[in-house]
């Protein structure tokens, strides 16, 4: 069994569902729109037959963790441009939507994400009236999220063409076209959750993991509510940006009432993303073996790596002043998120040793370097 006890709303104790090992399902997905660009989705190549279905085990958690961390940014506060231009007063934030093209390349890469919620699939199995009716528009919109600016276009489409309408809700209940809201959701709740993870301080008892969290200002408690996203920084500014506040058990001004909402949040997700597992240590005993292998997305599996794993890891911002990108540290001594940039540096303190070394003076032109495009590009590759 999994299962996530928050004891009080600082404490976390997590037993996890005993599987073997497993891995996320990769299949070919490629985005599309219907009912006027309203309803966004991606759809998984029909060609390939279900019983087919490849997983993916080419990468470390660690690894695709930094993926995920270069593709979801952090929620910002708004420039002052921005606020400007949109009217709004300060202190309004922005979580930048998701390229739909930067996500099929993700998910195609590393494994599918969005079907692990089993309660959010549910609402679409279910009959929705007593004699047994269909999914309305209305229902739709919520279901989907569907702009309610398109409800027009989508009640057309049930009353004229209900065989496509029908067919489309029946492979999104097949696991075969997940709403891009869905999936958008859960990277953003993903992203969230391992941030946090890299944020606690774990223990150990009688060999289960136990988080907590201290009520106090504290360089951890610093560190969740940044990667909970309960305080906003400006673009590219990093928790050195604002001090704690000044009251006592006030940091940064946020309410001990949003802290314990964060912490229960963050549960939420760790539970919700664990639902395959969860439900197959049940089923398992009867069936044998994994009977979810559809639903077992990257979502799952990077949360189950993350807290079986006993190895020390933190977030650490890439020690390249040009760069910064947040990476989840392994080894001890990583200091920078890639190759490219460890090796951009090392060649910049070559440089600088050799014009020290260069009693001539004469200074060599210094070769611009466009490390970041070029880092975000290499390991993705
Ligand atoms: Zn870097």
């Amino acid at each position: 069994m999994s299962l996530m006890n928050t004891r009080n709303p600082y404490h976390l104790g997590v037993s996890l569902a005993s599987v073997g090992g497993f891995y996320p399902t990769l299949r070919v997905w490629r985005y599309g729109t219907e009912f006027g660009g309203g309803f966004r989705f991606l759809e998984a190549d029909p060609t390939k037959p279900e019983d087919e279905l490849e997983t993916q085990s080419d990468y470390s958690f660690n690894e695709l963790a930094d993926h995920l961390l270069g593709l979801v940014e952090p929620i910002r506060l708004l420039t002052a441009q921005e606020l400007e231009r949109k009217g709004f007063v300060e202190g309004f934030g922005i979580k930048e939507d998701l390229e739909p093209s930067e996500v099929v390349e993700f998910l195609n890469r590393f494994g599918q994400i969005g079907l692990a919620d089993y309660l959010r699939l549910a609402k679409l199995q279910r009959k929705f009236t007593i004699d047994k009716g269909e999914l309305t528009p209305e229902q739709a919109l919520a279901l989907l999220e569907i702009p309610y600016d398109y409800l027009a276009i989508v009640q057309k489409s049930y009353k004229e063409e209900p065989k496509k309408w029908r067919s489309m809700i029946r492979k999104i209940q097949d696991g075969d076209l997940i709403p891009f809201g869905w999936i958008q959701k859960d990277l953003f709740d993903l992203a969230r959750c391992i941030r946090i993870l890299l944020a606690l301080h774990r223990n150990y008892i009688d060999s289960k993991t136990f988080f907590s969290l201290p009520a106090t200002r504290s360089k951890e408690l610093r560190r969740f509510l940044l990667a909970s996203e309960a305080v906003m920084l400006p673009r590219g500014e990093d928790e050195n940006y604002l001090p704690l506040g000044g009251k006592k058990g006030d940091p940064w001004g946020v309410s001990e009432q949003k802290i314990k909402s964060k912490w229960q949040e963050f549960a939420v997700n760790l539970n919700r993303f664990l639902t395959p597992i969860t439900y197959n240590a049940i089923i398992a005993r009867l069936e044998g073996g994994l009977t979810f292998q559809k639903t077992l997305g990257i979502e799952t599996w990077l949360i189950y790596e993350m807290l079986n794993s006993r190895a020390s890891i933190i977030e650490r911002k890439c020690a390249r002043k040009s760069c910064r990108r947040p990476f989840v540290g392994y080894r001890s001594t990583a200091r920078y998120c890639s190759d490219t940039c460890s090796a951009v540096e090392r060649n910049r303190k070559k440089r600088e040793r050799d014009r020290s070394k260069d009693s001539s003076g004469r200074g060599q032109k210094k070769k611009q370097t466009k490390g970041r495009a070029n880092a975000k590009k290499k390991t993705v590759g």
